[in-house]
Order: structure tokens, then C-alpha cells, then sequence
């Protein structure tokens, strides 16, 4: 099925860091530890929070893009529910971040932002593999949530002209 096709495989750390621009401010964590198996793209967070990245392979191209985005942490407020732009996931107590994509291109004069769970769990917690679960719970089918989360992911990446 087509959601397989562009789902992230396993990746060296180098064609991880081929994926991205000469310019990025990049920073790779430890590649051993990721379970592949369960990831529809490659993400991670830098230790310092302030930025985070996607590794996906376009179904334009069918070469695997890596973005970085700054990322905002959500101000606490009381009685707030945040959904996750690509996953759905419903965050009660915090937990999603504001993240911020440069328009490639604008020279840093566009930029589109979405709220994204913070940790860019998406794939893990479609999964059920991380806690707490979706304050509203779907009825859908994992592959149906994979396909989501694929969709998102790329129309957002298309419209900064990533993909
Ligand atoms: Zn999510």
C-alpha cells in the first residue's frame, strides 16, 4: 500500500545527515536506540528543546528530506485541550509545542506553524507506546492513522516547500 511506500526505513546516520541542507543547525541523536519498526518518519528533539526534526521521505521524489523547525514551548493554562496538527492526538496536560517552519526560500520572512505533540512522538503514540493516551479516543484503523499521519506531515512540508 502506498502509506508503506513512504514510510521511513531504517537510516545510517549519514544519509540522515545527507538528507538535510549544508546550512542546517543539526544535531543527530544516537541511532541504535530507535525501534524503526514503528516510526512512519524519523524525529527527534534537540537537548536544548528549542528545536526539532523531521526525516521523511517525499512521495514526489522519493527522497528522503530532513527540516529543522524551532520549536515553542505552549504556555500552561488551565482546562486547555491541544490536538496535534498531524498525529490527532489530543493533549489534556500539556505536552504538544508550537513548531515553526521557515518557508525555504523567503529568506525567513514566512514561516508556518502548527501545533505538533512536543516530543514529535506522532508515530509512537498512534502506536498506543507512550502515555497518557488521546483525551478523545478514535475508532480507526492503525494503517488509516498512518496514512493521516503521512499526509499531514508532507501538505505541511509542501506548503514551506520542503517536498
Ligand atoms: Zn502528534
Amino acid at each position: 500500500m502506498a502509506f508503506e511506500a513512504i514510510a521511513v526505513e531504517a537510516l545510517s546516520g549519514e544519509a540522515v545527515k545527507a538528507a538535510f541542507g549544508p546550512n542546517d543547525e543539526l544535531w543527530l541523536p544516537e541511532f541504535e536506540d530507535i525501534e524503526w519498526n514503528h516510526r512512519d518518519f524519523l524525529s527527534w528533539i534537540h537537548p536544548s528543546g528549542h528545536l526539532g526534526y523531521i526525516v521523511t521521505r517525499s512521495p514526489n521524489d522519493g527522497n528522503l528530506h530532513g527540516v529543522v523547525l524551532r520549536r515553542h514551548e505552549r504556555r500552561p493554562r488551565a482546562a486547555r485541550l491541544d490536538m496535534c496538527s498531524i498525529c490527532h492526538h489530543v493533549h489534556a496536560m500539556g505536552g504538544a509545542a508550537m513548531f515553526t517552519l521557515t518557508e525555504k526560500g523567503s529568506g525567513g520572512r514566512r514561516t508556518l506553524s502548527n501545533v505538533v505533540c512536543g516530543d514529535l512522538g506522532c508515530s509512537l503514540r498512534i502506536r498506543e507506546l507512550v502515555t497518557p493516551k488521546s483525551y478523545m479516543q478514535e475508532n480507526l484503523y492503525l494503517e488509516a492513522k498512518i496514512w493521516r499521519i503521512l499526509q499531514h506531515l508532507h501538505r505541511w512540508l509542501a506548503r514551506a516547500k520542503y517536498l
